[in-house]
C-alpha cells in the first residue's frame, strides 16, 4: 500500500490540490490518501502552522502532494514549508520546464545558500550569510548529474566571478559531472537568465544554488505559459514532496479560476518518483490533449474554471488508461 499525504495549504492550494488528487486517484485507485493541515490558515486558527506531530505524519507517507502556503509578513510567523524542507531534509528542488521547443530541468539546491537561515540585524545594517557547503553541493550535484546522465548535458548556473561560495559550488559540480561522464558547461546566472529566454533549446539540466534556482525557474516559466504550468519535486534521501512552483496566489484565491496544471503535473512527478512513470505519462498526455483541444484557464487566455479544466483532464485520463 502506498500512502500519500495531501496538504492543500492556503489560498489556491484548496482549489488545485483536490483536482490533482482526484486525477491521481483515478489513475491509481490503490493509493491511500490522508490529509494533513499545514499553513497560515491553520496558524490563524491554532497559533501553529506546522508542529512535530505534523512532521511525523508527513514522514510516515510514501510521498507528499502539497499545494501552497501563504507566508505573511508577520515577523512572528515561521514558514511551514521551510520547516518541512528542513525536517525532511528535502535538499533537491527539481523543476521541469516543458513546452513547445522547451525541455529543461532546473535543479535547485534547497537547504542552504542565501536561505541558510543565518542572518541578523545591526543598527545600521542587516546581514544574511550565504552558505555553500561541500556536502550540500556534492549531493545536489549528484542529483543533477544522475538526471543529466539519462539526458544530454549539464549547465552550472553560478556567479563565481564575484562569489567565493560559488567557486566552491562550481568546482564540486564540475568534478561530479566528470565522474558521472556528463558533459558540462558553466554559465553566469545573469547571462543565463537572458539566454534561457532567447535560446531555450541550448539548455537541458541546469544545476544552481538556492535563490538563483528560484528566480531562474520563475523566469523560465515565461517560456511555457507562466507559473500555473510548473510542477516541482522537493526530494531527499528518505522523503519527497511534490508541489506547484507557484504560491498560494491570494489575489485570485477563492474564485475558482486558478490553473491546476502545475498541481496535476506535480502529481504526475509523484507517480514517477514512486516507481510508476507509465501512469505519470497517462496524466501528462491527458493534459496535452486537453490543451490541444483549446480548453484553457484564464491565465492561458481561455475561460475554463479550475474544476472544469480538471474534469476535462480526468476524462482524458480515463480514456487513456
Ligand atoms: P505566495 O506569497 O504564496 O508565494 P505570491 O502572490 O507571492 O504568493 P504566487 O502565488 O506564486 O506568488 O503568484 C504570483 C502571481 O501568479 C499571482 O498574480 C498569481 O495570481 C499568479 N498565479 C500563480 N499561480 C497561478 C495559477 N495556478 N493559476 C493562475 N495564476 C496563478
Ligand atoms: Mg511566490
Amino acid at each position: 500500500m502506498t500512502g500519500i499525504a495531501v496538504v492543500e495549504g492556503d489560498g489556491i492550494g484548496h482549489e488545485v490540490v483536490p483536482v490533482a488528487r482526484e486525477i491521481l486517484a483515478a489513475v491509481r485507485p490503490d493509493l491511500e490518501f490522508f490529509e494533513v493541515e499545514v499553513g497560515y490558515g491553520r496558524w490563524e486558527r491554532t497559533g501553529s502552522a506546522c508542529d512535530e506531530e505534523t512532521i511525523a505524519d508527513l514522514k510516515s507517507a510514501d510521498a507528499i502532494l502539497f499545494g501552497a502556503v501563504t507566508t505573511p509578513p508577520d515577523p512572528g510567523y515561521r514558514s511551514a514549508l521551510l520547516q518541512i524542507r528542513r525536517a525532511l531534509d528535502l535538499y533537491a528542488n527539481v523543476r521541469p520546464i516543458r513546452g513547445e521547443g522547451v525541455d529543461i530541468i532546473i535543479v535547485r539546491e534547497n537547504t542552504e545558500g542565501l536561505y541558510s537561515g543565518i542572518e541578523w540585524t545591526e543598527p545600521d545594517r542587516a546581514c544574511t550569510v550565504r552558505v555553500v557547503s561541500r556536502r550540500g553541493s556534492e549531493r545536489i550535484a549528484r542529483c543533477a548529474c544522475s538526471l543529466a546522465a539519462a539526458r544530454r548535458h549539464l549547465t552550472i548556473g553560478n556567479k563565481a566571478n564575484v562569489l567565493k561560495s560559488d567557486s566552491l559550488f562550481v568546482d564540486i559540480c564540475r568534478r561530479e559531472a566528470a565522474r558521472a561522464g556528463v558533459p558540462c558547461t558553466t554559465r553566469f546566472i545573469d547571462a543565463l537568465s537572458l539566454d534561457i529566454l532567447m535560446h531555450p533549446a541550448r539548455y537541458d539540466v541546469i544545476v544552481t544554488t538556492n535563490i538563483f534556482g528560484d528566480i531562474l525557474s520563475d523566469t523560465a516559466a515565461y517560456l511555457v505559459g507562466g507559473l500555473g504550468m510548473l510542477p516541482s519535486g522537493n526530494i531527499g534521501e528518505r522523503h519527497a514532496l511534490f508541489e506547484p512552483v507557484h504560491g498560494s496566489a491570494p489575489d485570485i484565491a477563492g474564485q475558482g479560476i486558478a490553473n491546476p496544471i502545475a498541481a496535476i503535473r506535480s502529481a504526475a512527478m509523484l507517480l514517477t518518483h514512486t516507481g510508476d512513470p507509465e501512469s505519470a505519462a497517462v496524466i501528462e498526455e491527458a493534459i496535452d490533449r486537453v490543451l490541444n483541444a483549446g480548453i484553457r484557464t484564464r491565465d492561458l487566455g481561455g475561460n475554463a474554471g479550475t474544476r472544469e479544466f480538471g474534469a476535462a483532464v480526468l476524462r482524458e485520463v480515463l480514456r487513456g488508461k
